[in-house]
């Protein structure tokens, strides 16, 4: 096999083959004879956690060619879905039956048991991270048995963050609650001088505010209101035109604003679900630091603002709630996420990735596990109490550790 990429195609994987199974026994023969495989969602992550190790020789596996699963239950508000479906495809599904999600990410176009795994995250001081949402996940292992643990269960909280690490997520359940609408309103410039962050985060449902550090701002504020909540903004003008959140983008693609209430799936991400880009010029990196930080994080970065402007597209910062998944980055604490979009060239952006790195470190940051990162391993690992309690799930459900691979063990050690 050679040639398959991420999204971005800043990686290109170094597996021998890629299966794409179109049933559940072609799958299970996959891993059957595989030493060493794993699984790959959309490809929408911007490092190797996907990728297998070149030196070890293994496969890749995609669940794209399964069956789509959805199985909506509206009496108990739960949906089950297969490991390859997208959100896109389930919010579809889910708002048919009346029915949603509290959160989804910035675009919809991304796998939920890859999503799940990393830890993915939308807006909101009272939103969690997707994962949060799972209430069982059913793993089939390299032994060919399958796992299924619920919330309660014994090594639960460490199943859905996975990073892929523990086997093959062939269904997740997610509690939904009934359908609701959002309206969506973008306000342009609000200083960072005088900022109130606690205010101008919880004035709605979800709120992205998004600088292109080409001064001591932020251009744009995504403010989503879920209705019939009222708005009130007073910090910001409304914006006159749509915005894309990258300054200079057309917003042809970017979900409905000015206010106009409409489905929860069709507001929440930034980008609409009928635009599909199969590649982007992008690369990505994201720390999530505790909440009360927000303010000096911003002025540690807004110091070196020469610095990361000249290689960023657009940088976003949300809030999201602490949740109870181990390897989640929002883990016990309420989180403020400083998100990077910087531009598709490698060589200039890691510097800068490590001068971020450098300046948000006194904050804790645990970076996203599905963007680029420079941090010392060790160093991450310490911000996640729970790590050791992972890497014994993985012992167990992995003794051979054909799920693993060097990013992972790189990060969570192995017999440490
Ligand atoms: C344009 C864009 C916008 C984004 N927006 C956001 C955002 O708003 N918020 C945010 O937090 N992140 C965001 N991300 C990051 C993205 O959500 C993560 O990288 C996510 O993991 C991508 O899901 P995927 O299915 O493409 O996973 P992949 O990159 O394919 O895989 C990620 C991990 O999941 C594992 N995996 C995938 N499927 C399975 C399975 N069935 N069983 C076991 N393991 C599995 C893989 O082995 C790998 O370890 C964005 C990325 C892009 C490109």
């Amino acid at each position: 096999m050679s040639g398959v990429t991420n999204w971005a195609r800043n990686i290109t994987f170094a597996a021998d083959r890629l299966h794409r199974p179109a049933t559940v026994d072609e799958l299970r023969k996959a891993v059957a004879t595989s030493g060493h495989i794993r699984v790959l969602g959309s490809g929408h992550s911007f490092n190797r956690i996907a990728d297998v190790d070149a030196e070890r020789g293994g496969a890749l596996v995609s669940l794209g060619a399964l069956p789509s699963r959805i199985d909506v239950d509206t009496a108990e508000r739960t949906v089950r879905v297969g490991g390859g479906v997208r959100y896109a495809e389930l919010a579809a599904a889910l708002h048919g039956h009346g029915l949603a999600l509290p959160n989804m990410a910035s675009l919809p176009h991304i796998s939920v048991a890859g999503s799940v795994a990393t830890g993915t995250h939308g807006s909101g001081n009272g939103n969690r991270s997707l994962a949060e949402a799972v209430r069982a996940v059913e793993i089939l292992t390299g032994d060919g048995e399958l796992v299924t643990l619920a919330r309660g269960d014994a090594g639960f909280e460490g199943a859905v963050v996975s990073l892929g690490a523990l086997g093959v997520v062939l269904s997740l359940t997610l509690d939904v609650e009934p359908s609701f609408d959002v309206a969506q309103h973008v306000f342009r410039e609000l200083p960072f001088q005088g900022l109130d962050f606690a205010a101008v985060s919880s004035a709605a449902y979800s709120v992205s505010l998004f600088t292109d550090w080409r001064g001591p701002r932020f251009d744009q504020v995504w403010v989503k209101r879920r209705m019939p909540d009222a708005l009130d903004f007073p910090w910001a003008e409304a914006a006159v035109e749509a915005q894309h959140p990258v300054p200079g983008m057309s917003a042809v693609h970017c979900t409905e604003q000015f206010g106009v209430p409409g489905p929860w799936h069709e507001r929440l991400p930034h980008f609409r679900a009928e635009f599909t880009p199969s590649s982007g010029d992008e690369l990505q990196s994201e720390y999530l630091l505790p909440r009360e930080h927000t303010v000096a994080a911003l002025a540690a970065l807004d110091a070196v603002r020469d610095r990361i402007a000249p290689v960023v597209q657009v940088c976003e910062v949300r809030t999201v709630a602490a949740d109870t998944q181990w390897l989640s980055p929002a883990y016990g604490r309420d989180t403020v996420a400083f998100h990077f979009t910087w531009v598709a060239d490698t060589e200039r952006v890691l510097p800068v990735v490590s001068l971020v790195e450098d300046r948000l470190r006194e904050f804790g940051p645990r970076p996203h596990w599905g963007k680029v990162f420079t941090a010392d391993p060790a160093r991450v690992a310490e911000r996640y109490p729970h790590a050791a309690d992972f890497v014994a799930l993985a012992e167990r459900l992995d003794p051979e550790g054909k799920f693993s691979n060097a990013f992972v063990r790189g990060l969570l050690p192995r017999g440490a």
